[in-house]
Protein backbone atom coordinates (compact mmCIF):
# COMPACT_ATOMS: atom_id res chain seq x y z
CA UNK A 1 0.00 0.00 0.00
CA UNK A 2 1.23 3.18 -0.69
CA UNK A 3 0.96 6.20 1.73
CA UNK A 4 -0.21 9.22 0.44
CA UNK A 5 -0.30 12.56 1.77
CA UNK A 6 -0.78 16.25 1.45
CA UNK A 7 0.00 19.21 3.77
CA UNK A 8 -2.61 21.39 3.69
CA UNK A 9 -3.33 24.37 5.83
CA UNK A 10 -6.34 25.15 7.79
CA UNK A 11 -7.81 28.66 7.04
CA UNK A 12 -9.61 29.11 9.85
CA UNK A 13 -8.04 27.97 13.07
CA UNK A 14 -4.65 29.02 12.48
CA UNK A 15 -4.22 30.73 16.30
CA UNK A 16 -5.98 30.79 19.40
CA UNK A 17 -7.91 33.97 19.01
CA UNK A 18 -9.05 32.55 15.54
CA UNK A 19 -10.01 29.09 17.23
CA UNK A 20 -11.94 31.61 19.54
CA UNK A 21 -13.55 33.45 16.41
CA UNK A 22 -14.64 30.69 14.63
CA UNK A 23 -16.18 28.69 17.62
CA UNK A 24 -18.13 31.75 17.96
CA UNK A 25 -19.67 31.14 14.69
CA UNK A 26 -20.08 27.37 15.17
CA UNK A 27 -22.91 26.77 17.25
CA UNK A 28 -22.95 22.82 17.05
CA UNK A 29 -19.48 22.89 17.79
CA UNK A 30 -19.64 25.00 20.50
CA UNK A 31 -22.33 22.67 22.12
CA UNK A 32 -20.07 19.87 21.22
CA UNK A 33 -17.05 21.16 23.41
CA UNK A 34 -19.05 21.62 26.02
CA UNK A 35 -21.02 18.36 26.04
CA UNK A 36 -17.45 16.62 25.86
CA UNK A 37 -16.26 18.52 28.75
CA UNK A 38 -20.14 17.40 30.20
CA UNK A 39 -19.40 14.02 29.99
CA UNK A 40 -15.65 14.00 30.40
CA UNK A 41 -16.27 15.08 34.04
CA UNK A 42 -19.09 12.86 34.79
CA UNK A 43 -17.57 9.50 33.09
CA UNK A 44 -14.32 9.79 35.34
CA UNK A 45 -17.17 11.49 38.49
CA UNK A 46 -15.60 9.08 41.19
CA UNK A 47 -13.48 11.85 42.24
CA UNK A 48 -16.97 14.04 42.67
CA UNK A 49 -18.47 10.94 44.68
CA UNK A 50 -20.51 9.77 41.68
CA UNK A 51 -20.54 5.79 42.49
CA UNK A 52 -19.53 3.40 40.13
CA UNK A 53 -21.70 1.02 38.20
CA UNK A 54 -20.39 -2.31 36.07
CA UNK A 55 -22.47 -0.69 32.82
CA UNK A 56 -20.53 -0.85 29.86
CA UNK A 57 -20.81 2.60 28.12
CA UNK A 58 -20.24 2.49 24.08
CA UNK A 59 -17.51 4.91 24.47
CA UNK A 60 -13.53 3.94 25.05
CA UNK A 61 -12.62 4.42 28.95
CA UNK A 62 -9.32 2.64 29.22
CA UNK A 63 -9.71 0.03 32.26
CA UNK A 64 -8.12 0.72 35.67
CA UNK A 65 -8.96 4.58 34.85
CA UNK A 66 -8.82 6.14 38.76
CA UNK A 67 -12.18 8.07 38.35
CA UNK A 68 -14.65 6.12 35.63
CA UNK A 69 -17.72 5.32 37.18
CA UNK A 70 -18.40 3.04 34.15
CA UNK A 71 -17.13 0.36 31.51
CA UNK A 72 -15.64 1.14 28.19
CA UNK A 73 -17.96 -0.85 26.63
CA UNK A 74 -15.22 -2.79 24.35
CA UNK A 75 -13.01 -3.17 27.32
CA UNK A 76 -16.25 -5.00 29.07
CA UNK A 77 -16.71 -7.53 25.77
CA UNK A 78 -13.68 -8.88 26.24
CA UNK A 79 -13.41 -9.41 30.02
CA UNK A 80 -16.39 -11.28 29.93
CA UNK A 81 -15.62 -13.38 26.94
CA UNK A 82 -12.76 -14.05 28.38
CA UNK A 83 -14.75 -15.43 31.75
CA UNK A 84 -16.17 -18.08 29.63
CA UNK A 85 -19.81 -15.96 29.08
CA UNK A 86 -21.09 -14.09 26.15
CA UNK A 87 -21.32 -10.34 26.53
CA UNK A 88 -25.51 -10.47 25.08
CA UNK A 89 -26.04 -6.73 27.56
CA UNK A 90 -22.68 -5.28 26.24
CA UNK A 91 -22.99 -5.97 22.91
CA UNK A 92 -26.83 -4.58 22.99
CA UNK A 93 -25.60 -1.88 24.23
CA UNK A 94 -23.48 -1.41 21.23
CA UNK A 95 -26.33 -2.24 18.65
CA UNK A 96 -29.32 0.17 20.65
CA UNK A 97 -27.04 3.13 20.76
CA UNK A 98 -25.39 2.95 17.03
CA UNK A 99 -28.97 1.90 15.69
CA UNK A 100 -30.52 4.93 17.30
CA UNK A 101 -27.61 7.68 17.36
CA UNK A 102 -25.05 5.99 15.51
CA UNK A 103 -21.68 7.22 16.35
CA UNK A 104 -22.88 9.85 18.16
CA UNK A 105 -21.05 9.12 21.28
CA UNK A 106 -17.68 9.14 19.30
CA UNK A 107 -18.41 12.60 18.85
CA UNK A 108 -19.84 14.10 21.86
CA UNK A 109 -19.15 12.34 24.68
CA UNK A 110 -16.09 10.01 24.87
CA UNK A 111 -13.51 10.68 26.32
CA UNK A 112 -10.43 9.85 24.21
CA UNK A 113 -12.07 11.34 21.34
CA UNK A 114 -12.08 14.34 23.22
CA UNK A 115 -8.13 14.09 24.02
CA UNK A 116 -8.04 13.50 20.09
CA UNK A 117 -10.03 16.87 19.36
CA UNK A 118 -7.58 18.72 21.79
CA UNK A 119 -4.91 17.52 20.35
CA UNK A 120 -5.96 18.67 16.65
CA UNK A 121 -6.86 21.67 18.01
CA UNK A 122 -3.67 22.71 19.98
CA UNK A 123 -2.31 21.75 16.48
CA UNK A 124 -4.55 24.32 14.97
CA UNK A 125 -3.12 26.86 17.60
CA UNK A 126 0.54 26.42 16.93
CA UNK A 127 0.40 26.49 13.36
CA UNK A 128 0.98 23.07 12.68
CA UNK A 129 -0.34 21.89 9.12
CA UNK A 130 -2.39 19.54 8.71
CA UNK A 131 -1.80 16.18 6.48
CA UNK A 132 -4.35 15.35 4.24
CA UNK A 133 -4.32 11.47 4.07
CA UNK A 134 -5.36 10.21 0.54
CA UNK A 135 -8.71 8.26 -0.07
CA UNK A 136 -6.79 4.86 -0.95
CA UNK A 137 -4.50 5.19 2.19
CA UNK A 138 -7.15 5.86 4.57
CA UNK A 139 -9.63 2.29 3.04
CA UNK A 140 -6.41 0.78 3.82
CA UNK A 141 -5.22 2.12 7.56
CA UNK A 142 -9.46 1.99 8.33
CA UNK A 143 -9.22 -1.64 7.92
CA UNK A 144 -7.07 -1.69 11.05
CA UNK A 145 -9.56 -1.12 14.00
CA UNK A 146 -11.88 -3.53 12.92
CA UNK A 147 -8.99 -6.14 12.78
CA UNK A 148 -8.10 -5.32 16.36
CA UNK A 149 -11.73 -5.95 17.18
CA UNK A 150 -11.81 -9.26 15.85
CA UNK A 151 -8.44 -10.28 16.78
CA UNK A 152 -9.24 -9.18 20.34
CA UNK A 153 -12.62 -11.15 19.91
CA UNK A 154 -11.36 -14.17 19.35
CA UNK A 155 -8.76 -13.99 21.72
CA UNK A 156 -10.97 -13.58 24.84
CA UNK A 157 -13.18 -16.23 23.44
CA UNK A 158 -10.04 -19.03 23.05
CA UNK A 159 -9.11 -17.32 26.47
CA UNK A 160 -12.63 -17.97 28.24
CA UNK A 161 -13.31 -21.44 26.66
CA UNK A 162 -9.83 -22.34 28.00
CA UNK A 163 -11.42 -21.50 31.32
CA UNK A 164 -14.57 -23.36 31.15
CA UNK A 165 -12.55 -26.63 29.76
CA UNK A 166 -10.65 -26.28 33.27
CA UNK A 167 -7.40 -25.36 31.46
CA UNK A 168 -5.05 -23.43 33.83
CA UNK A 169 -4.97 -19.93 32.54
CA UNK A 170 -3.28 -16.92 33.99
CA UNK A 171 -5.44 -14.23 35.20
CA UNK A 172 -4.17 -10.89 33.80
CA UNK A 173 -4.79 -7.84 31.91
CA UNK A 174 -3.33 -9.66 28.90
CA UNK A 175 -6.05 -12.27 29.32
CA UNK A 176 -8.36 -9.94 30.68
CA UNK A 177 -8.05 -7.63 28.21
CA UNK A 178 -5.63 -8.07 25.49
CA UNK A 179 -6.30 -4.52 23.30
CA UNK A 180 -5.86 -2.33 26.62
CA UNK A 181 -2.96 -3.96 27.41
CA UNK A 182 -1.37 -2.58 24.30
CA UNK A 183 -3.58 0.72 24.06
CA UNK A 184 -1.53 4.21 23.82
CA UNK A 185 -4.92 6.03 25.28
CA UNK A 186 -4.66 3.70 28.24
CA UNK A 187 -1.04 4.46 28.79
CA UNK A 188 -2.20 8.06 28.80
CA UNK A 189 -5.32 7.89 31.22
CA UNK A 190 -3.83 5.28 33.97
CA UNK A 191 -0.39 4.84 33.17
CA UNK A 192 0.81 8.34 32.80
CA UNK A 193 -1.59 9.24 35.56
CA UNK A 194 -0.91 6.88 37.50
CA UNK A 195 2.86 8.15 37.60
CA UNK A 196 2.63 11.73 37.21
CA UNK A 197 0.03 12.43 39.81
CA UNK A 198 0.61 9.45 42.37
CA UNK A 199 4.26 8.82 41.88
CA UNK A 200 3.36 4.93 40.88
CA UNK A 201 4.91 3.08 38.26
CA UNK A 202 5.43 -0.39 37.14
CA UNK A 203 7.33 -2.80 38.69
CA UNK A 204 7.07 -0.86 42.37
CA UNK A 205 2.88 -1.62 42.68
CA UNK A 206 0.65 -4.20 43.31
CA UNK A 207 -1.87 -2.43 40.97
CA UNK A 208 0.59 -2.25 38.06
CA UNK A 209 1.98 -6.16 38.54
CA UNK A 210 -1.74 -7.35 38.89
CA UNK A 211 -2.25 -5.97 35.50
CA UNK A 212 0.61 -8.24 34.36
CA UNK A 213 2.38 -5.23 33.29
CA UNK A 214 6.12 -4.07 33.55
CA UNK A 215 8.35 -1.42 33.04
CA UNK A 216 9.46 -2.33 29.74
CA UNK A 217 6.04 -2.65 28.77
CA UNK A 218 5.00 0.82 30.19
CA UNK A 219 8.34 2.78 28.64
CA UNK A 220 7.08 1.05 25.03
CA UNK A 221 3.69 1.87 24.96
CA UNK A 222 4.59 5.18 26.06
CA UNK A 223 6.52 5.62 23.16
CA UNK A 224 3.80 4.49 21.19
CA UNK A 225 1.70 7.29 22.63
CA UNK A 226 4.17 9.89 22.20
CA UNK A 227 3.95 8.76 18.38
CA UNK A 228 0.13 8.55 18.32
CA UNK A 229 -0.20 12.05 20.02
CA UNK A 230 2.16 13.88 17.45
CA UNK A 231 0.66 12.01 14.69
CA UNK A 232 -2.79 13.12 15.91
CA UNK A 233 -1.46 16.81 16.04
CA UNK A 234 -1.16 16.77 12.46
CA UNK A 235 -3.87 14.09 11.47
CA UNK A 236 -7.65 15.01 13.42
CA UNK A 237 -8.77 11.91 15.11
CA UNK A 238 -6.14 10.03 13.92
CA UNK A 239 -6.64 7.46 17.01
CA UNK A 240 -10.33 6.75 16.14
CA UNK A 241 -9.67 6.45 12.85
CA UNK A 242 -7.11 3.80 12.51
CA UNK A 243 -6.69 2.53 16.16
CA UNK A 244 -9.60 2.43 18.08
CA UNK A 245 -11.45 -0.98 17.78
CA UNK A 246 -14.94 0.53 20.24
CA UNK A 247 -14.87 3.26 17.06
CA UNK A 248 -15.18 0.27 14.43
CA UNK A 249 -18.05 -1.76 16.11
CA UNK A 250 -20.06 1.27 16.87
CA UNK A 251 -19.39 1.87 13.27
CA UNK A 252 -20.46 -1.12 12.58
CA UNK A 253 -23.78 -0.87 14.52
CA UNK A 254 -24.55 2.47 13.11
CA UNK A 255 -24.89 2.13 9.00
CA UNK A 256 -28.63 2.33 9.32
CA UNK A 257 -28.54 4.65 12.52
CA UNK A 258 -32.15 6.19 12.72
CA UNK A 259 -30.72 9.66 13.61
CA UNK A 260 -27.90 10.73 11.08
CA UNK A 261 -26.21 13.56 9.33
CA UNK A 262 -28.21 14.28 5.94
CA UNK A 263 -27.11 16.52 2.53
CA UNK A 264 -29.67 18.05 0.88
CA UNK A 265 -28.37 18.25 -3.21
CA UNK A 266 -30.71 20.90 -4.18
CA UNK A 267 -28.68 23.49 -2.02
CA UNK A 268 -25.76 22.22 -2.54
CA UNK A 269 -23.24 24.04 -4.81
CA UNK A 270 -21.33 21.11 -7.34
CA UNK A 271 -17.79 20.65 -7.12
CA UNK A 272 -17.58 22.85 -3.25
CA UNK A 273 -16.76 20.11 -1.51
CA UNK A 274 -15.96 22.57 1.77
CA UNK A 275 -17.68 20.29 4.14
CA UNK A 276 -15.46 17.13 2.93
CA UNK A 277 -12.61 19.29 4.31
CA UNK A 278 -13.99 20.32 7.51
CA UNK A 279 -14.94 16.54 8.05
CA UNK A 280 -12.80 15.52 10.63
CA UNK A 281 -12.97 11.62 9.89
CA UNK A 282 -12.83 12.32 5.73
CA UNK A 283 -16.06 11.10 5.26
CA UNK A 284 -16.73 11.03 1.31
CA UNK A 285 -20.30 13.77 2.43
CA UNK A 286 -21.24 14.01 -1.16
CA UNK A 287 -21.74 10.46 -2.12
CA UNK A 288 -24.49 10.99 0.09
CA UNK A 289 -27.65 12.67 0.37
CA UNK A 290 -30.86 13.01 2.15
CA UNK A 291 -30.70 9.36 2.56
CA UNK A 292 -28.27 10.14 5.40
CA UNK A 293 -24.71 9.36 5.26
CA UNK A 294 -23.96 5.44 6.35
CA UNK A 295 -19.85 5.61 5.75
CA UNK A 296 -19.07 3.92 9.24
CA UNK A 297 -16.37 6.29 10.22
CA UNK A 298 -18.87 9.53 11.07
CA UNK A 299 -18.73 10.29 14.55
CA UNK A 300 -21.90 13.10 13.92
CA UNK A 301 -19.70 15.60 15.33
CA UNK A 302 -21.77 17.99 12.82
CA UNK A 303 -18.74 20.15 11.68
CA UNK A 304 -19.86 19.66 8.23
CA UNK A 305 -23.69 21.13 9.62
CA UNK A 306 -21.20 24.30 10.74
CA UNK A 307 -19.60 24.29 7.58
CA UNK A 308 -22.78 24.10 5.27
CA UNK A 309 -26.10 24.76 7.25
CA UNK A 310 -27.65 25.50 3.81
CA UNK A 311 -27.57 21.92 2.80
CA UNK A 312 -26.23 19.77 5.48
CA UNK A 313 -28.60 18.72 8.89
CA UNK A 314 -29.37 16.34 11.39
CA UNK A 315 -32.59 14.55 10.68
CA UNK A 316 -33.89 10.99 10.91
CA UNK A 317 -33.16 8.33 8.70
CA UNK A 318 -36.17 7.69 6.48
S1 LIG B 1 -13.44 5.99 17.94
FE1 LIG B 1 -12.95 5.18 20.00
S2 LIG B 1 -11.68 6.74 20.96
FE2 LIG B 1 -12.65 7.67 19.18
S3 LIG B 1 -14.43 8.65 20.01
FE3 LIG B 1 -15.09 6.62 19.29
S4 LIG B 1 -14.92 5.27 21.06
FE4 LIG B 1 -13.79 7.13 21.53
S1 LIG C 1 -20.18 22.47 1.72
FE1 LIG C 1 -22.37 22.50 1.25
S2 LIG C 1 -22.45 23.25 -0.83
FE2 LIG C 1 -20.36 22.59 -0.49
S3 LIG C 1 -20.32 20.47 -1.19
FE3 LIG C 1 -20.74 20.43 1.00
S4 LIG C 1 -22.97 20.36 1.13
FE4 LIG C 1 -22.48 21.01 -0.94
S1 LIG D 1 -19.78 13.68 7.94
FE1 LIG D 1 -20.17 15.54 9.15
S2 LIG D 1 -20.98 14.77 11.07
FE2 LIG D 1 -20.02 13.03 10.06
S3 LIG D 1 -17.93 12.98 10.85
FE3 LIG D 1 -17.88 14.22 9.00
S4 LIG D 1 -18.15 16.34 9.67
FE4 LIG D 1 -18.76 15.00 11.37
Amino acid sequence: MVIMMATVNNPESNSLADWLNTLSHKRIRFLRLLSQIFFFVVLNGAFLGLARMPFPAPVHIPPGSPYAIVWGGFSAIQFILSSGQFPFFALGIFFISGAISGRIFCGWACPVGFWQDTLDTVGSWVRIPKWKVSRRTDEGFKEIPATIAIVAFIFSSWIGISRLKGDIVADNFITRMAWDALDPAGTLFVGWFYAIFWNVVPGDSGFFSNLGSDLNIFILNSIILVIVSILSLKVPRLYCRYLCPTGALLGYCSKSSLIAVKRNPLNCVDGCRECEKACPMDVPITEFGLEGISDTACIACGQCIDKCPEAMSFGIRI
